[in-house]
């Protein structure tokens, strides 16, 4: 079986991307929190996070932290925000959310932003992801 984040790490479903690796890819939330709402996934497929063995998980929150980095040099912020839920997508995700306020954060409240804007945002996190590796 394929979930549909599988899909849209093979590429079969188009995203935003963000960042990704072998193991991992991290694109835009499609119904965004905040502006910068990015999903990190391993491109391994399992249901639940604490389910994921140990050098998986951890190779996972490594990937995620460098993601948060780009993501909070793109995007202005105090801080980006972590949460795992997975009530909804039955492919281990974190969500990484640049706040500026805890109120910030509503998932009963989602934003819309243009293509040409989810484009811009992702571009941003991806310039200054890749700009790590230098
Ligand atoms: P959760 O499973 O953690 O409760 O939430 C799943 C998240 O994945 C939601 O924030 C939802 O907007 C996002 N999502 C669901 N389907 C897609 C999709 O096809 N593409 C993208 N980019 N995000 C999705």
């Amino acid at each position: 079986m394929s979930t549909i984040f599988s899909k849209i790490a093979a590429g079969e479903i188009p995203s935003y991307r963000v960042a990704a690796d072998d193991r991992h890819y991290a694109f835009l939330d499609i119904n965004p929190v905040v502006r910068g709402h990015v999903l990190v996934i391993p491109r391994k497929e399992e249901d639940y996070i604490f389910n994921l063995d140990e050098a998986d998980y951890t190779a996972l929150n490594l990937f995620a932290r460098r993601v948060a980095k780009a993501v909070e040099k793109a995007i202005p912020c105090k801080r980006v925000a972590v949460a795992v839920m997975g009530m909804e997508v039955p492919h281990v995700h974190i969500h990484l959310m640049p706040i500026n306020a805890e109120g910030d954060i509503r998932f009963d409240r989602k934003l819309s932003f243009s293509p040409d804007e989810m484009q811009a945002i992702a571009a941003a996190i991806a310039k200054e992801f890749d700009a790590q590796a230098d």
